[in-house]
């Protein structure tokens, strides 16, 4: 069966590392038809919008996309178009399995914890204004009903594949209606769910015992601003921003993407670590049911990082982009 995948390679090192994971999913096996879409700066260049909507389209046929970082302009510019592709599409849950790999230099080896980011409200979804010049408002809305969707499905997900225990970080001490009804929500559908134990967490606290005894996690549970922030700050404890994969999830499809942004700084030299993405496609074969590919691709990038041989700049190696897919295609012939 060839599956149709909508394919936004994205900016800076997107098209980079997005073309080294499709050459690594084409070899896996499995038949994809893919759409290239443009999306951002791109987009806004030949089509005049940043999220045409043929892009939109296209996801919504297909129900399953693969992209690579946008970039989103600092302080000006338009609005982000990672934000406005969650939300047009309602990919309301975020998941981010962080897990060290072998041979990554990284101060926790161990580490195995996944986070759950609200992915639609809080002050991430940008909705502000200026009051009078000198004067902005950024407003952050939380609803009891992204609220309940969200713990459902980190319960849901956590009872699917064996997680034991839920942290719900937030600052309810202080944002008490907002934070407040967030982790009210929190413990209303924990209720419905004894056997997973049911854990919150200040969110400054957290960050700190992350830092230190990160082990105590299992699942984070996290608005949408905190968990943008805890997702690159996990990123940091196993390696580095170039490993951690993402998956957005809503009820009419998913979106699969990196953590990390489209990385100016190293864009255009073809040294981009493709492992983030990569991992975003594997968690993207499990979603289509391509169990099979999905494993045999794993199992050839983790060779890859036990072999240790080959690897990219941002984890000590000297590998380019294209020369590590290189390795891991070779591995699975
Ligand atoms: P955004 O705000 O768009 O999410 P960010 O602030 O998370 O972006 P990134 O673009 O992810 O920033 O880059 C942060 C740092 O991590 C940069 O130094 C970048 O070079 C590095 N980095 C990010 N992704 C990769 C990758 N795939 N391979 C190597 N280095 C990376």
């Amino acid at each position: 069966m060839k599956h149709r995948i909508t394919l936004i390679p994205g900016d800076g090192i997107g098209p980079e590392i997005a073309a080294s994971v499709v050459r690594i999913i084409e070899a896996s096996g499995v038949a994809v038809e893919w759409e290239t879409h443009y999306a951002g700066a791109q987009a806004l260049e030949k089509f005049g919008e940043t999220l045409p909507q043929a892009l939109l389209d296209s996801v919504t046929r297909n129900k399953v996309a693969l992209k690579g970082p946008v970039t989103t302009p600092i302080g000006k510019g338009f609005t982000s178009v990672n934000v406005g592709l969650r939300k047009a599409l309602d990919l309301y849950a975020n998941l981010r399995p962080i897990r060290a790999l072998p041979n990554v230099p990284c101060r926790y080896p161990e580490l195995d914890l996944v986070i759950v980011r609200e992915n639609t409200e809080s002050l991430y979804a940008g909705l502000e204004h200026v009051v009078v010049p000198g004067v902005v408002e950024s407003l952050k809305i939380i609803t009891e009903k992204a609220s309940t969707r969200i713990a459902r499905f980190a319960f849901e997900y956590s009872q699917r594949e064996g997680r034991k225990k839920i942290t719900c970080g937030h600052k309810a001490n202080i944002m008490k209606l907002s934070d407040g009804l967030f982790l009210d929500c929190f413990r209303k559908v924990a209720a419905e769910y004894p056997d997973i134990e049911a854990d919150d967490k200040i969110i400054d606290n957290a960050c700190m015992q992350l830092v230190m005894r990160p082990e105590q996690f299992d699942v984070m549970l996290l608005e949408n601003l905190y968990g943008d922030i805890v997702s690159d700050l996990c990123a940091g404890l196993i390696g580095g921003l170039g490993l951690v994969p993402g998956a957005n999830i809503g009820e009419k499809g998913a979106m699969f993407e990196a953590v990390h942004g489209s990385a100016p700084d190293i864009a255009g030299q073809g040294i981009a670590n493709p492992t983030a993405l990569l991992q975003s496609g594997i968690l993207m074969l499990r979603h289509i049911g391509e169990r099979e590919a999905a494993d045999r691709t794993e199992s050839a990038m983790l060779q890859v990082f036990i072999d240790g041989k080959v690897r990219t700049k941002d984890i000590g190696g000297t590998a380019n982009t294209a020369e590590f897919a290189n390795e891991i295609i070779a591995q699975m012939k």
